[in-house]
């Protein structure tokens, strides 16, 4: 994986973890994140914890309430509702507790479908629980950073949506690859579509994988065409 030794050595790899957050916080931080920025759903997410210590005191709360606690991130309204439709689900699923630490014993992709067999979560977000978490589990998110990198590297196709983008860019890693591994080629990725893979003007004069990317090499190539006369 040339461009995955490439991208970080590039921004540094390994990465230190962000999150020491339990699965079941992590979940709820990751559905507060949803088209938000970073610090808008981290002040959500304190607020939330602030306000109601545990997750059955969200569950139970009246909904005004969460959503007044949440009114950071976007979409309080649709979202307050939301996580607590989720965490009633995993109560029930769970027969009383509010806890994912039994997903530590599943095979990842059991793990992963348990989890997105609940409404409202999707691959990135299984994949960010099991990984970002204590759980440390080799589940790869992949957010539009990493999808846009992704996708001018051919690493996926075009026409290739970021959820099903998933499935297809899992297959490529090596099995063995262990959460640091999987998590520094995320952060790698998304790094790279942070600071030089942007979306309007990528940066391809000074990218270190230009030599395996069909787009950069085509973008720059175009650019020294001649002019027609
Ligand atoms: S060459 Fe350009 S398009 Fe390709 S990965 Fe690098 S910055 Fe992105």
């Amino acid at each position: 994986m040339l461009v995955h030794e490439r991208l970080c050595a590039e921004y540094g790899a390994p990465f230190p973890f962000f999150s020491t957050k339990d699965p079941l916080s992590e979940l709820i931080s990751a559905l507060l994140s949803h088209r938000t920025k970073n610090a808008d759903s981290h002040r959500a997410y304190q607020q939330l914890r602030a306000q109601f210590p545990t997750w059955e005191q969200v569950r139970d709360a009246p909904t005004a309430e969460v959503e007044a606690a949440i009114s950071a991130c976007t979409w309080p309204e649709q979202k307050a509702p939301r996580l607590q439709a989720v965490i009633r689900e995993i109560s029930t699923r769970c027969n009383g507790p509010c806890d994912l630490a039994f997903l530590a014993e599943m095979p990842i992709a059991e793990a992963r479908a348990w989890l997105e067999s609940i409404s409202g979560v999707g691959p990135k977000t299984s994949a960010a629980t099991l990984l970002f978490s204590t759980l440390r589990i080799p589940a790869m998110p992949v957010d539009s950073h990493h999808h846009r990198v992704a996708q001018r590297l051919a690493l996926i196709g075009p026409k290739v949506g970021t959820e099903a983008s998933h499935a297809l860019l899992s297959a490529l890693l090596p099995p063995d690859w262990d959460a640091q591994q999987v998590y520094d080629h995320h952060e790698a990725l998304m790094f790279h579509g942070q600071k030089c893979c942007y979306f309007h003007t990528p940066a391809c004069g000074r990218c270190v994988v230009l030599d395996q990317c069909p787009f950069g090499q085509q973008r720059l190539g175009a650019k020294t065409q001649p002019a027609q006369a």
